[in-house]
């Protein structure tokens, strides 16, 4: 039999988000081995006889390097183990998917992945932000606000009108808050700060772009969270209740 990974999506947080195909490949897993963002309720599905295998990625912690992730995937999969890859969110957002599918087919091995509900739509939901809300805008976009490689180009999406859903931006909001102003969005554009959405923990803030740092400082709000920025964020049943002064200035 040719040797098989699952790379399997945990979804943001609460177990009851894992597709039923997640949860089927969780129970035949032999060796999991786990992102540090996967809620730790998504593993009471795999078998208590499994080898789990903690694998952090936490930005700027100490991690497991990637290439060292990928070897030992395959020489799992080789010796005939049942090995699933589970991250948080979707695999192939923001996940590293890619490139693992591409060293395990390298390598030989069969790649199945299951889709897993990302962050980015499933933490704005969580509020009450349609995404896409045809009301509001024609799309949106998903966008890294880590920008460690390559700097999303912020005034293209400030002029785009899309809603912007940006993954891993908390700890640097400062700079592309400034960015998506000096690219034409406005200061009372709505925006959104969803923390650990699905979980026990899960906070958020409904602001301004031009409110969004403070926001984020006064409330606390840290890693993981999602920003949205557009439109879409007054269709949050919450937005109307926020005092006029805050929805316009910040
Ligand atoms: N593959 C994941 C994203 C990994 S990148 C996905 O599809 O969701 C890590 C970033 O995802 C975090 O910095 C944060 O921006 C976001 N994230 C992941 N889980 C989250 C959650 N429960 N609530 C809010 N944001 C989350």
């Amino acid at each position: 039999m040719t040797p098989r990974v699952s790379l399997v999506g945990a979804g943001p947080g609460d177990p009851e988000l894992l597709t039923i195909k997640a949860v089927r490949a969780l129970r035949r897993a032999t060796v999991v081995l786990v992102d540090d963002l996967v809620a730790g309720g998504v593993l009471r599905y795999v078998r208590r006889s499994a080898r789990v295998i903690h694998v952090g990625k936490r930005g700027g912690c100490a991690s497991t390097p990637q290439a060292f992730i990928e070897k030992l995937m395959i020489a799992q999969a080789q010796r005939g183990e049942q090995v699933v890859r589970l991250k948080g969110g979707d695999p192939f957002v923001f996940g590293r998917g890619g490139e693992e599918c591409e060293a395990l087919r390298a390598a030989g091995i069969d790649v199945e992945v299951i889709n897993g509900l990302t962050a980015g739509i499933a933490a704005p939901a969580a509020v009450g932000i349609p995404v896409t809300d045809r009301r509001f805008t024609q799309g949106v976009a998903l966008v890294t606000g880590h920008g460690s490689d390559h700097e999303p180009d912020w005034a293209a999406l400030a002029r785009s009108r899309l809603t912007l859903v940006i993954y891993m931006g908390v700890a640097r909001v400062h700079g592309l808050v400034a960015a998506l102003l000096a690219g034409g969005l406005h200061g009372d554009t709505p925006a959104a700060v969803v923390s650990a959405a699905h979980t026990p923990q899960q906070r958020h803030a409904l602001c301004t772009l031009a409110s969004l740092v403070d926001s984020i400082a006064a409330q606390r709000l840290a890693s993981p969270a999602i920003l949205i920025v557009g439109d879409v964020v007054r269709a949050a049943p919450m937005w109307a209740e926020l005092p006029l002064r805050e929805r316009r200035l910040g």
